[in-house]
């Protein structure tokens, strides 16, 4: 054991080279192997655009493909600060999940992105901690109520349904709902998104909680005319998770508000703490601004 002179003398010198030196990157774990959903094309854009940024350092964990022995499929989460999920399959083996589970209560950070909520509709810690999620015959008798976005504040709805729906992929604005917490700040407080799926119908625990951005769900595009969750954050005990129901293929991924949201997501998951700046060509309320790489 370090005595208590010697931790003395080691102090100032440990805050010295905390203060010289760059911060070390965030590491990241995007995880992907099954997904109704061309992962494969996904991730190296969901690598990029986080290591862009100088700030992460991601890998990649690629489970088997589907109907096959996924029984030695275990990541080492704790490794990382943040575990990014591109992945709509199978169950993970037991021990995975449950250590899956400890990681995130413990303080480990999770970005939930697009279709990885439609996945585990059997996992119960899981769907608490992306807190909405769809289809997979998700009903809200069986898994929760629809959670949406009236008279200025999100509420749930117990109506009897099925969970999960999204219309033809167009442009639509993404309206953001809480201009204070770190992921928003700064940002316009309504933005033109690049055609994607806009997600309705999602149900879940939905506990836990803060919505940062909704979308109107137009019913002439099979959708609900209710403000539906974008984006959001969930707290599952001391673990951050991000949510993002944005970036159903690379060219969804392309606007900078998806950029922006998912970088910025990522980062607040990891610290609780955002210092990625809003960008210049950030979307405005009529017009969508993408990037080509
Ligand atoms: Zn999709």
């Amino acid at each position: 054991m370090l005595g208590m002179t010697s931790l003395m003398r080691a102090l100032p010198l440990a805050v010295l080279a905390a203060c010289a030196l760059p911060a070390a990157p965030i590491k990241v774990l995007i995880i992907d192997g099954q997904n109704n959903h061309r992962w494969q094309e996904t991730t190296p854009v969901l690598k990029r655009l986080l290591e862009s940024t100088g700030k992460f350092q991601v890998d990649v964990a690629t489970a088997p493909p589907k109907n096959s022995d996924i029984s030695g499929f275990q990541p080492e989460f704790r490794n990382y600060k943040v575990v990014l999920l591109n992945y709509n399959g199978q169950d993970w083996p037991p021990a995975t999940m449950a250590a899956f589970e400890k990681y995130v209560r413990e303080g480990g950070g999770v970005v939930s992105y697009h279709a990885a909520d439609n996945s585990f509709p059997n996992w119960k810690e899981y769907n608490r901690m992306t807190a909405l999620g769809g289809w997979e015959a998700r009903t809200t008798g069986k898994d929760g109520p629809y959670a949406r976005f009236r008279d200025g504040k999100l509420v749930t709805v117990a109506d009897p349904g099925r969970c999960g729906n999204h219309g033809a992929r167009l442009p639509f604005q993404v309206t953001m709902r809480n201009p204070s917490h770190p992921i928003s700040k700064g940002l316009p407080q309504v933005w033109m998104h690049e055609k994607d799926e806009l997600y309705d119908r999602l149900c879940g625990p939905a506990q836990n909680m803060t919505l940062l951005a909704t979308a109107h769900s137009d019913p002439n595009n099979r959708g609900t005319g209710e403000h539906e969750p974008m984006l959001f954050t969930v707290s599952y005990g001391k673990g951050r998770v991000f949510h993002t129901t944005l970036g159903h293929d690379v060219e969804a991924m392309r606007c900078v508000g998806f950029i922006t949201t998912l970088q910025r997501g990522a980062q607040w998951a990891a610290t609780g703490k955002v210092t990625i700046p809003v960008p210049k060509d950030f979307p405005t309320a009529d017009k969508v601004s993408t990037r080509s790489e």
